[in-house]
């Protein structure tokens, strides 16, 4: 049966899109919980291989299929969720795309370029829909500092800076296995340099010199360092890691006129922009062994300080967006070949931090 909606103005229906997820662990929930929050929406069920996870689901009151195939023969499902470990997104995609089903796939989308070329020639082939669950696109934290480098708030900006910092190792299950995909480039990178490549646009990074870290872990990457260079001397530093008992902030900017910081996930932060260039005595900072004035901090008549500045969104637009691609052709918020842009620096990451030089993309 199709199900209606009413529309954003009551005066015409719009049809549900339905869904089915692969994969009922974390990111799964999650899922589930996010999809069960939009009305444009219907959960048709799920498979998971593991039997633990499919009773959790079934607890939830979620229908549960008999395997994949049985999911993938439903003829009411439109679209498939992919939420399993990296390594099982391509052949999960290509069997869903393979049986006619749109494909909304966890990040990182894949193991390798090659690999999602595969994925993108078969959404080509079967003329469905492809994209990948790039959630973090709508982090306010990320939105506050795209607002302030287009907005030039502190003068033009020449340095960017990026991290997420934790202080438990990289995840005890699949994450530190690298048959599975593991890694915190392929787990976190994903998220930033996704941030990275939308933030900047069309101005694409010139080069990269990446360092990777095994602090905890000998098999996969537990953190790593990028720094890009961009056109007009714009840097913009990614950085990941895992063994940080003391987090760096999460985003610090700096334009000609000023510098902001956001310190946490609480969008705890502030800007700081000059206020009178003239003013340019400073009280020398002597130390016990030198004095040095560059270096001494500013007087509060010569600096003004500023809130951040809000911003908001709403995550269930990523399915949004999704229903209304798949039933209107509106056109896809997370394109293929934004995925594949952002694979291919993960690529030269790898390639820097093995060959330890700088690679120009
Ligand atoms: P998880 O280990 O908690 O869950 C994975 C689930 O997939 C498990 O229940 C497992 O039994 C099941 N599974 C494994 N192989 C399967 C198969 N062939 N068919 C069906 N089910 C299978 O992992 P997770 O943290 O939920 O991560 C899953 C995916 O979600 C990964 O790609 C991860 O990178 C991504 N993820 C994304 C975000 C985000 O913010 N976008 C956050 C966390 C995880």
């Amino acid at each position: 049966m199709v199900e209606l909606i009413s529309g954003a103005d009551n005066t015409m229906e719009k049809k549900k899109l339905n869904i089915a997820l692969i994969g009922y662990g974390g990111m799964g929930s999650w899922h589930v919980k996010t999809l069960s929050r939009i009305d444009e929406v219907n959960l048709c069920g799920t498979w998971d291989i593991d039997p633990v996870r499919r009773e959790a689901a079934a607890a939830e009151g979620i229908h549960i299929y008999g395997s994949q195939q049985e999911l993938l023969e439903d003829s009411s499902v439109e679209a498939i969720t992919i939420a399993t470990p990296n390594d099982t997104h391509l052949p999960i995609a290509l069997a869903a795309m393979g049986a006619g089903k749109h494909v909304v796939c966890e990040k990182p989308v894949a193991l390798n370029s090659d690999e999602l070329a595969q994925m993108i020639r078969c959404s080509e082939k079967m003329g469905v829909l492809f994209t990948v669950h790039q959630n973090r696109r709508w982090d306010e934290d990320y939105l506050i500092i795209k607002k302030l480098y287009e907005q030039q708030t502190m003068g033009k900006v020449f340095n960017i800076e990026s991290r997420v910092h934790g202080s438990r190792g990289i995840p005890s299950d699949w994450r530190n296995q690298k048959e599975h995909g593991g890694g915190m480039v392929l787990d976190w990178g994903v998220h930033l340099l996704d941030q990275m490549t939308m933030m900047l646009g069309n101005r694409k990074p010139q080069s990269v010199y990446a360092q990777l870290t095994n602090v905890t872990n000998e098999a996969v990457d537990d953190g790593f360092r990028a720094s890009f260079q961009f056109d007009d001397q714009l840097t913009f530093l990614v950085e990941v890691g895992t063994s940080n008992f003391i987090s760096m902030p999460r985003w610090y900017i700096q334009g000609e006129n000023g510098t902001a910081v956001i310190h946490d996930w609480e969008l705890k932060g502030e800007i700081v922009m000059v206020s009178d260039w003239e003013k340019r005595d400073a009280v020398p900072v002597v130390t016990a062994a030198g004095l040095t004035k560059t270096m001494a901090p500013r007087t509060d008549e010569t600096v003004k300080k500023y809130p951040l500045p809000k911003v908001h969104a709403d995550i269930r637009d990523f399915y949004r967006n999704v229903r209304a691609s798949i039933h209107e052709g509106a056109q896809l918020l997370v394109r293929p070949e934004e995925v594949m842009e952002v694979m291919h620096i993960m690529e030269a990451i790898f390639r820097s931090a093995e060959e330890n030089c700088v690679v120009y993309l």
